[in-house]
Parts: C-alpha cells; structure tokens; sequence
C-alpha cells in the first residue's frame, strides 16, 4: 500500500507547531507496518537543499493565468519529497512573517496541491493534512482515495472569492455545499467535502467540531459526515522524546531511576533564573488558542502560593507583551523567554514538576504527551485531546471552566500534593505508552476501507 502524505510542515525541516511533528513521526511508523508511506511538502526558503538529492523538472503547473515552472528535491533517507517553485514557495516563513500571512498563498499552496495532485501514480491513497493540502482532493477529481486529516479547525486557508477562477474551482464546487465559507472559499473545505474519509486528532475534538462553536461554522458538515469521520490521538517519537538518551538534557533519567532529573531541574532553575518552589513549565505558541490569557491572569495568585513559571512561547506579539508583564513583576518566579527553541523546550519537559495547558480548545496536543513522558504531570483545561489524555487526579490535573480562577484551583490542587502523592503520579505519567504504533495501526485500518490495498506482507 503506498500512500501520499501531503503537508505544509514537516519535522525537522519545516515544524511550526505539532502538525509538523505529526508529519515527521507518524509516516516512519506507517513503514514500520510495511505500509509504503512518503511525504510531500513545500520546499520553503529557509530549508537547506544542499543535503537533498536534485530531482525531476517538473511540467509546467498552469495557475492564475500563470504557468509555473519548478523542480522536486528529495530526502531519500526521510522519504520525503519537497516541492520547489521559485518565486512562490520559497520565502523565509512557510505560511507569513511578522507582517501577517502572504498575499498570495492560496497561489502558493494551490500551485502546490496541483504539484501533489500530479503524483497520483505514485500512490494507492493520498492522505491529506489541514487548510494547506485541501485543494489537492479537488485536482485530483476522484482519481484517488483521499483521507483528509484536520489537526486545527482554525486555520482553514480562507481567501477572496476572487481566488475560485484563479484557483479554477469547478462552478458546481462554488457553493455553500462546496468551498464557499461565509462569502469567502475555504482551502479546508474543499477538502472536507471531497475526501472520502475525514479524520481528527482526538475523539473528543471530533465531537466538538460537529457542535458550535467548536465547528468554527462547519459543525453541520462534520454532523452530516459523522459516519466517516474518526478521532485518533496523536502518538509521539519515543526514540527522539527520550529522557534517557536526550541530548539536549544536562543529565539522562528513566522512570526507573530519576536521579538525573533532580539536575535536569536544577539546572533549568538555573537557567532561567528561578527560585525554589515547584516549576510550572509552559512551552506553546502564543495564540488566542492557547489561554496563555487565563495563565497571565491566574499568576500573581500562583505565585503567591510558591508555584514557579518556565514559560517558553513565541507567537502574537499582545500575548507576549502581556506575558513580559508578569514577567516584569515577579523576577525569580515567572521567567519567559519569547523564541521558537526545540533545546529550551526539551530542557523545560525534563526539568519542569508540572506542564501547563490552559488552552481554550486543542484539537490532540502534544505537551502533554511529552510532558508525561519526560515526568513533568500535565495540567490541563479538559477540552479536546487534553480531555482524552490526561486522568484528572491520576496522571495530571483537570480544569474545566477557561478562567483564571479554573486554572489557579488546578495549580492549587497540583501544590498540594505531598511528596509521594506526586511521585506517584509521575511515575503513572512516565508509564504511559504515547508511541506511534496504535495510531499508525489506526491509520491503517481506515485506509483498509478502501478496499484493495493491503499492506505487502
Ligand atoms: P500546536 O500544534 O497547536 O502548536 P501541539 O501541542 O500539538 O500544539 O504541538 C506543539 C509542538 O510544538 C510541541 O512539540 C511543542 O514542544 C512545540 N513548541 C511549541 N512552542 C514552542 C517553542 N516556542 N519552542 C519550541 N517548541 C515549541
């Protein structure tokens, strides 16, 4: 069985949140069950090409009264395939700068999805992730089974309606039962309506997204393709997320003997320049998503009751400002250091007692599941895959309401328990088994479906 990945991110070229993870870990376990799983991506400008193998020119892509010249470049070792359109794709941040998002990126993407579309003699199944693959379902018109994964609802490549003749959406698709969202087109969509199966990141995401507001305006479409719409967890690389080989970490520690993470954390506190008292780590982009919001306003309480904050995020600058604030106001208690830093944030999990997730919503995320992986007991708002994956009071702690006062009554209850009550819980944490191996069978299985495409055995 051969299937096509096709993503705007991959690790550990081009991650910009977990979707990037996903692409780069669950495609290797998919060929650990002989499934013949490959990656095609954008080749951004930023991706160094001078490690990857020059391959094919390819025809010219005809889009926007343009016609598109390019080439593919390979990761042979990864199997991952990049797609190279100069002038287009290659720019300094995959999806847009400080400034906001790039203009043209439904030319980009769609001139990519065309690119992807192209391949479909190399694949039994294309398998599409988020807003940035959506129109490869529509270019390919059928000739192939499409599943198409939603990791984040929010982001659903919405543009002009100007963009349907540019991006040449057939006239029956421009409809509010096609890519029309609210007058606009949604990339997302013609995806969601074309794919033959949809799949999110969590069973408890997938129900929220058929009920508003939850479906961001398309609970009705995942209500009438409930049947063929599955939640499945995200796994994590337990060979890279691996506290007792990690690099990145001043000492090494496994669940059985923890020694090493007494100076994990002491060199974090170091570090970052914290007092004694437990350490709350937070490692998260800086969106509305995320409630960094409610953990602003739930601080001084925190800190007043001796909780410690390493808070690791990058993002939408008024965040971050409010952030620096707190910050400002409690040296020693709440450090933030505002950049995109995979080392800090293996230092954070193996340093940190607690992982906070205050998120409004969250499709699976992946903290928490590192988090427990490395010992540091998750806290997190009971929504989505946070509610799927953490046991309150059995490994981490649950808070339902998105408010300050939730939060600080997790935190709360997180400080008071006793020195065997948390290395209790840790250790049920550090127990967890978050390997991609259940979800890549999942995966499978769904693609089983279609019938015909057992994996060679
Ligand atoms: P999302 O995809 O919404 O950003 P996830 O929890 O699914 O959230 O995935 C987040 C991933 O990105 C995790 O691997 C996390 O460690 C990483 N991450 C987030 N922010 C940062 C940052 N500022 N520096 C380093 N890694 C980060």
């Amino acid at each position: 069985m051969k299937v096509l990945h096709v993503t705007g991110e991959v690790a550990p070229y081009s991650k910009t949140g977990g979707l990037g993870d996903v692409l780069g870990e669950l495609p290797p376990a998919q060929r650990a069950l002989g499934i013949e799983a490959r990656v095609v991506t954008p080749l951004y400008g930023f991706i160094d090409r001078g490690r990857l193998r020059r391959g094919r020119t390819l025809a010219e892509v005809h889009l926007g009264g343009r016609a598109l010249g390019g080439r593919l470049w390979h990761d042979d070792d990864r199997h991952i395939t990049f797609v190279d359109l100069p002038g287009l794709l290659d720019r300094p941040h995959n999806y847009g700068g400080p400034g906001g998002e790039y203009a043209d990126n439904p030319l980009r993407f769609g001139a990519f999805c065309k690119v992807a579309a192209g391949m479909a003699d190399e694949a039994d199944v294309f398998h599409l992730h988020d807003w940035q693959a959506g129109l490869v379902a529509m270019y390919l018109g059928g000739r192939r089974p499409v599943v198409l994964t939603v990791h984040n609802l929010a982001y659903q490549g919405l543009c002009g309606f100007e963009w349907a003749d540019r991006l040449g959406v057939p006239r029956a698709l421009r409809t509010y039962e096609g890519v029309e969202y609210y007058g606009r087109v949604s990339l997302l969509k013609a995806g969601l309506v074309l794919a033959d199966r949809l799949t999110t990141v969590s069973p408890t995401y997938a129900a929220e997204i058929q009920k508003e507001p939850g479906g961001m305006g398309l609970a009705g479409l995942f209500r009438h393709r409930r049947r063929g719409l599955d939640g499945i967890i995200n796994g994590i690389d337990t060979d890279d997320w691996n506290p007792a080989g990690d690099p990145a970490l001043p000492a090494a520690f496994t669940a059985d003997d923890l020694g090493g993470r007494a100076a994990c954390a002491a060199a974090l506190r170091a570090e970052l320049k914290l007092d004694a008292g437990p350490i709350f780590g937070v490692i998260s982009r800086a969106a509305g998503q995320k409630g960094l919001d409610l953990l602003v306003s739930a601080a001084p309480r925190a800190i007043a009751a001796g909780a410690r904050f390493a808070v690791l995020a990058s993002g939408e600058p008024s965040i971050m400002q409010g952030l620096s604030e707190v910050a400002a106001q409690h040296p020693g208690a709440f450090t933030v250091v505002d950049r995109f830093d995979l080392d800090l944030a293996r230092r954070i999990y193996g340093g940190a007692d607690f992982i906070t997730v205050p998120s409004r919503y969250e499709p699976c995320g992946l903290t928490q599941l590192i988090g427990m992986r490395y010992g540091s007991i998750p806290v997190v708002r009971r929504t989505g895959g946070l509610a799927d994956t953490v046991v309150d009071g059995e490994t981490g702690l649950c808070f339902d309401e998105a408010s300050a006062e939730a939060l600080n009554g997790a935190i709360d209850r997180a400080l008071s328990l006793d020195d065997d009550a948390r290395a209790a819980m840790q250790a049920r944490c550090m127990a967890q088994d978050w390997s991609w191996a259940g979800p890549a069978a999942a995966y499978r299985d769904i693609y089983r479906r279609f019938g015909g495409l057992e994996a060679k055995p």
